[in-house]
């Protein structure tokens, strides 16, 4: 069931391991079949180097296990509060990666501060609230993914994919399970570049002017980056 989708999910978890956004067994990647209403998710806590297409998890968007003989991946209900809140997301990443977990941790949003942040994000990639304690005690995972969509009140979640939860690390998402990690591959550059930016200078600037000509011409409805 669902093979094509379940390559499509091995390949973008592997391609973190190719990107460095990944070490042990730190992230995972999922895609959904909207027609189908499954989504099909990395098992929980299996070394990258032994995964196998065939391992992946297919799961209803109730969290039911529909076919697999592992447990999926430990923030499967955080996908799946996302696949629910945005239809026109097909695809969700969440890894450790080392600078944007650090902003996490500092519990900061990135601020668009460039335009290699602008062609990607449109906004500053925000940060969560505080988990209160009901949500860490409760349905930890579910309530991740509740923090997640109550932070993007107000925001279109297709014009900035990515999020850091905080103090813990980041969440992207995308069109599909390759364009999610391609998100989430910037966020952590976007991150990195940041954390150099204001080491140099704290009172640096952007011009906001950079932000709308750098998203729409790659996002926009005249976009003309690229080939036809
Ligand atoms: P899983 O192996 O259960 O997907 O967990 C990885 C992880 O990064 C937990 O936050």
């Amino acid at each position: 069931m669902l093979e094509k989708l379940k390559e499509e999910v091995y390949k973008a978890n592997m391609d973190l391991v190719k990107h460095g956004l990944v070490i042990f067994t730190w992230g995972n990647v999922s895609g959904i079949d909207r027609e189908k209403g499954l989504v099909v998710i990395k098992p929980s806590g299996v070394d990258y180097d032994v995964m196998k297409p065939e391992d992946m998890v297919v799961v209803d968007l109730q969290g039911n296990v529909v076919e697999g003989q592992l447990k999926p991946s430990s923030d499967t209900p955080t996908h799946l509060a996302i696949y629910r809140a945005w239809p026109e997301v097909g695809g969700v990443v969440h890894t450790h990666s080392t600078f944007a977990t650090g902003w996490s941790q500092a519990g900061l949003d990135i601020p668009n501060i460039g335009t290699t942040h602008a062609d990607y994000f449109h906004e500053a990639i925000p940060c969560t609230a505080d988990m209160t304690e009901a949500e860490v005690k409760g349905a930890y995972e579910l309530e991740t993914g509740n923090v997640i969509i109550k932070r993007f009140e107000g925001m279109n979640p297709m014009h900035t994919p990515g999020v850091l939860v905080k103090n813990h690390g980041p969440f992207a998402w995308g069109k599909d399970p390759h364009d999610a990690v391609h998100n989430a591959v910037v966020m952590e550059q976007v991150a990195k570049m940041a954390s150099i930016a204001f080491a140099a200078n704290p009172n640096l600037t952007m011009n906001p002017l950079l932000v709308e000509k750098h998203f729409n011409r790659k996002h926009g409805p005249n976009a003309y980056y690229g080939q036809k």
